[in-house]
């Protein structure tokens, strides 16, 4: 049975002598390996249409039982090509739909996550594009830190952030790892829905504390797969 969907092409290689394998990311968020027949010939139907980061409609079928799947066509849907005329941008985007190769579990919605985010990045934003994508994911990880009162005694007063407490803390709870959060909670809760105004306005100090905080909070909560990711991205996240 054919099968058509919208997907992210998340990875693609050579395959025999002039075939391609490609790794994609569907619309109901499954990962897929398919092969594109013929890819590498330069009359292939499939030309510039499986790159990675390209939003596609793919036409495929899998055989039962089987793990990879035969790609029959492709219409590119969004080539984000801006994106990929800028270098710096061009590596958040390889960064987050390496993050959509490598997550253990892929959650409903991060297809559109990761749509949404590569769309952003295509548009100019950067950095905050970032912070953007890992809110979310956190949420649909179900693991989003508690930013509407402190996580041990519930008060209303949030000076301080805990990233293995999962969330903020008043003065009093704060342990000695707790950070100071109160200038940055409200640029976090902005960028968290994609209000990315707040970024242009915000010091140097504080947008790599809000970096710093979201890959420390990433990596203790999606675990140390994640690390890699420090060496890919076109900026410092870690202190
Ligand atoms: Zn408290």
């Amino acid at each position: 049975m054919l099968i058509r969907k919208d997907a992210i092409i998340l990875k693609s290689y050579d395959f025999r002598n002039t075939s391609k394998i490609i790794h994609i990311l569907s619309s109901d968020s499954q990962r897929l390996s398919l092969v594109a027949k013929g890819a590498r010939r330069t009359k292939s139907q499939f030309s510039g249409n499986i790159e990675p980061l390209n939003l596609a409609q793919l036409v495929y079928y899998i055989k039962p039982g089987k793990s990879l799947g035969t790609l029959k066509e492709a219409n590119i849907k969004n080539g984000h090509q801006l994106l990929k005329k800028d270098l710096y941008r061009l590596n958040i985007g390889w960064s987050l739909i390496w993050i959509g190769r490598k997550i253990p579990s892929p959650m409903d919605g991060l297809f559109g996550l990761e749509k949404r985010s590569l769309g952003f990045l295509d548009k100019g934003f950067k950095e905050e594009v970032l912070i953007y994508f890992f809110f979310s994911l956190f949420k649909l990880q179900g693991i989003p830190p508690q930013m509407d009162k402190c996580i041990t005694c519930g008060s209303k007063e949030l000076d301080y952030f805990d990233i293995e407490g999962g969330g903020t803390k008043c003065k009093k709870c704060a342990s000695k790892e707790s950070l100071f959060f109160t200038p940055l909670k409200e640029s976090i809760e902005s960028l968290k829905k994609g209000r990315f105004q707040v970024w242009k306005t915000m010091n140097k100090k504080d947008k790599k504390e809000i970096l710093q905080i979201t890959f420390k909070y990433g990596l203790y909560h999606l675990g140390d797969w994640l690390n890699s990711l420090k060496n890919m991205l076109p900026f410092e996240i870690t202190p």
